[in-house]
């Protein structure tokens, strides 16, 4: 039987995803880093083990009593592109994070499943955009496909657990229903569906012409979903849009979520990460609240909407009927739906 739930935030658990430098070896048409925000360093061993340490601990946290509650994500750009990643799984291990995932384009970059163990990381994530080259490589450049799905191969033989995060838009999104087969032929366990975000590169360049209709989301995800989990993968996607008489959560008010940049920003809301609006930021290696205002007062603000920074910064996600009621709440961009076998 297929289950299918909204994974609420949880109360008790915090998400460090960090940004251990802000290169990358590809120019995905969908990329959202933003050299301008998030500055052009590589952060070293060191830096690195000091960052992993101020968010162990559950000082100044409303919810976190131990370190296990933590879980870290390492990204980029291409995070095994950083010599020090390894170093960087193992000190979140010794500190006692409750998981250590890695996101990557699939280059494996400095040898990197020779230098841990399947034991030290929980999941590595593949992104791939498309089931054939035909459509992975425009998007991700020429020869990504075959690197990546070659990648993911040689992670299973590992022995290592992986997922694959596929970005949905315009020019990839009739494929999506292809990606389930394939990723249960490379041994992948589960998948991720992302939409795309108007941030960074298509903010720049496309635009909204990338961005899905609720009509077309409605039509392929949730269907894709359901295949993926009919064949054993565990499948989460964003649930993006709730009815009039859904509630409403934002994850900055709620949640414990960290954005963590280079060049020691801290969001708490992926949308802000194109403006200066984090709430907080390291300083000689300590963890900083910064004075309004940030992020952080913006959560607050209550609207029909639902999403506030959507609302600010993607109006046209939103459609109106002719008495100026909007037709649907957009939720919060880190609200995701399950579907896997019960
Ligand atoms: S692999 Fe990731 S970081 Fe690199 S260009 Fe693509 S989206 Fe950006
Ligand atoms: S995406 Fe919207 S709802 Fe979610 S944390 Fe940001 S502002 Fe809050």
């Amino acid at each position: 039987m297929i289950k299918r739930r909204t994974v609420q935030f949880q109360p008790n658990s915090r998400n460090l995803f960090f940004h251990i430098l802000t290169a990358c070896n590809l120019k995905c048409a969908h990329c959202y880093i933003n050299r301008e925000q998030h500055g052009t360093r590589t952060l070293d061993e060191s830096t690195i083990k000091k960052w992993l340490k101020l968010f162990s601990i559950s000082a100044g946290s409303k919810t976190i009593k131990s370190v296990e509650d933590t879980n870290v994500v390492f990204l980029g750009g291409e995070p095994t592109l950083n010599p020090a990643l390894p170093e960087a799984i193992k000190e979140a291990r010794r500190l006692g994070y409750g998981s250590v995932t890695v996101d990557t384009n699939g280059y494996l970059f400095h040898d990197i499943l020779d230098k841990v163990t399947p034991d030290e990381v929980d999941y590595f994530s593949f992104s791939l955009d498309g089931s054939s080259p035909s459509v992975n490589d425009p998007i991700r450049g020429k020869g990504s496909f075959d690197t990546c799905t070659a990648g993911i191969k040689k992670a299973v033989e590992k022995g290592f657990s992986v997922s694959a995060i596929f970005t949905a838009s315009s020019r990839n999104i009739s494929n999506l229903p292809k990606m389930p087969s394939l990723l249960k032929g490379l041994g992948v366990s589960r998948f991720f569906i992302q939409v795309i975000g108007i941030r960074g590169n298509p903010a720049k360049r496309e635009g909204s012409s990338l961005q899905l209709t609720k009509d077309v989301w409605e039509s392929v995800v949730p269907e894709t979903a359901r295949k993926a989990a009919a064949l054993g993968l565990i499948c989460h996607y964003p649930k993006v849009f709730l009815k009039q008489d859904e509630p409403f959560e934002c994850a900055g008010i709620v949640a414990e979520n960290y954005f963590l940049f280079p060049n020691g920003r801290v969001y708490t809301c992926p949308l802000c990460e194109d403006y200066p609006l984090h709430a907080f930021e390291i300083v000689d290696d300590r963890l900083v609240k910064r004075p309004p205002l940030t992020e952080t007062e913006l959560f607050s603000l209550s609207i029909p909407e639902g999403c506030v920074m959507n609302k600010l910064f993607h109006p046209a996600n939103i459609k109106y009927d002719k008495d100026g009621v909007p037709s649907y709440k957009i939720a919060c961009c880190m609200l995701k739906e399950e579907v896997c076998l019960s």
